[in-house]
């Protein structure tokens, strides 16, 4: 006997990165932006009224589509606000998957997808990626009603080339989900796709890019007849309105968000290059992260033991990464403490 249905007693649930409270850490885990976001969010918080905190917020959240809209050169009814890009693969989730509605998508990925599938009760169709991290053919020859591609991918931080998903959204009769979290930090994004192709859905996030992973933003862009589906599903005030003013301000902010991803960038070729040095295999990355590759001993080792230096970084015991480690790209301090450690620890 239990109180749940047998998705959830079956279900392990996400397993977040670790948060720990102690603020001097070096927290290279969970692919934050490590600079603060820009002094016009900080503002518009103050701003915040107690008028705007009595009455619902906009459903839509029409001020931030707005701002979004003149952003990407879409119309504002082609975006979705989301609490979170989290939420939008929730609500994509229960719009098109059941039991017999499978979602697929190439492995490894983002491991929240297949706990959403699970909640869900909908089955997984898991391709694993070609070697280097190319699309794999058999991705449009099962034909799910949902395809998810985490594009740049975490954790390895690779990009598919935009015409690929293209042809793969021309191949498919579902929805073809592009994750575009990361992409603020990539030489290159698939938004042109959603003019073209009317089952594209492309996600977007403000917790990487913006800094702005505490205020839980996210929104979908999509051609409206797709988004029509999806709104059914949303909580009716599934943004707040705190985070709505914030989001707003931050896109508003493009050239403090521009400077800070150039710093990033820099930075993350520099702790490559180090990454390299003591020996690691890295593959090159489109994200605000490193896939670094243990040579000798055992990644999970060395997690540790730089955990208990308060340098936190992801390891997934998960096929395929099982001697390596996602290393967010920190400040110049960060990663240099970082590397001083490993120079220390490894062999
Ligand atoms: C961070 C992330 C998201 C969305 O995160 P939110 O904080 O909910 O906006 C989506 N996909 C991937 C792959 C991510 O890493």
């Amino acid at each position: 006997m239990s109180y749940f249905r047998q998705n959830i007693n079956d279900a392990d649930g996400y397993v977040p990165g670790f948060q720990p409270q102690n603020a001097d850490v070096v927290k290279l885990n969970t692919n934050e932006n490590p600079y603060p976001p820009s002094p016009k969010v900080v503002a518009a918080l103050g701003k915040v009224s107690a008028e705007q905190l009595r009455r619902y917020p906009d459903p839509l959240g029409q001020s931030f589509k707005q701002a979004a809209g003149n952003l990407h050169g879409v119309d504002p009814d082609w975006i979705l606000c989301c609490n979170g890009g989290d939420d939008l693969l929730s609500i994509t989730i229960r719009a098109i998957c059941d039991s017999q509605r499978p979602l697929a998508y190439p492995v490894p990925t983002y491991s929240l997808y297949p706990v959403l599938a699970q909640l869900h009760g909908c089955p997984v169709q898991e391709i694993p990626f070609n070697e280097g991290f190319t699309l794999p053919s058999q991705l449009v020859e099962v034909q799910a009603p949902l395809t998810i591609v985490c594009n740049p991918n975490a954790p390895s931080g690779t990009r598919i080339e935009t015409e690929t998903l293209a042809t793969l959204a021309e191949g498919l009769k579902g929805v073809l989900l592009i994750d575009e979290a990361y992409v603020d930090y990539a030489n290159a994004h698939c938004l042109d796709l959603v003019r073209d192709y009317p089952n594209v859905l492309v996600l977007r996030s403000m917790s990487k890019g913006y800094s702005l992973a505490g205020v839980r933003f996210g929104y979908g862009i999509a051609q409206p007849a797709l988004l029509a589906g999806l709104l059914k599903v949303k909580d009716s005030y599934n943004v707040n309105a705190i985070s709505m003013a914030l989001a707003r301000a931050a896109i508003e902010d493009q050239d403090y968000f521009q400077d800070h991803i150039n710093a990033i960038k820099r930075d993350r070729q520099t702790l490559t290059d180090g990454l390299r040095q003591l020996g690691m295999a890295v593959v090159d990355s489109q994200t605000n992260f490193v896939l670094a590759q243990v040579q000798n001993g055992s990644a999970q080792k060395l997690q540790e033991l730089l955990g208990a230096r308060d340098i936190h970084v992801r390891y997934f015991a998960l096929p395929g990464l099982q001697d390596k480690l996602r290393i967010t790209v920190g400040t110049a301090q960060q990663n240099v403490k970082l590397l001083d450690a490993l120079k220390a620890l490894l062999p």
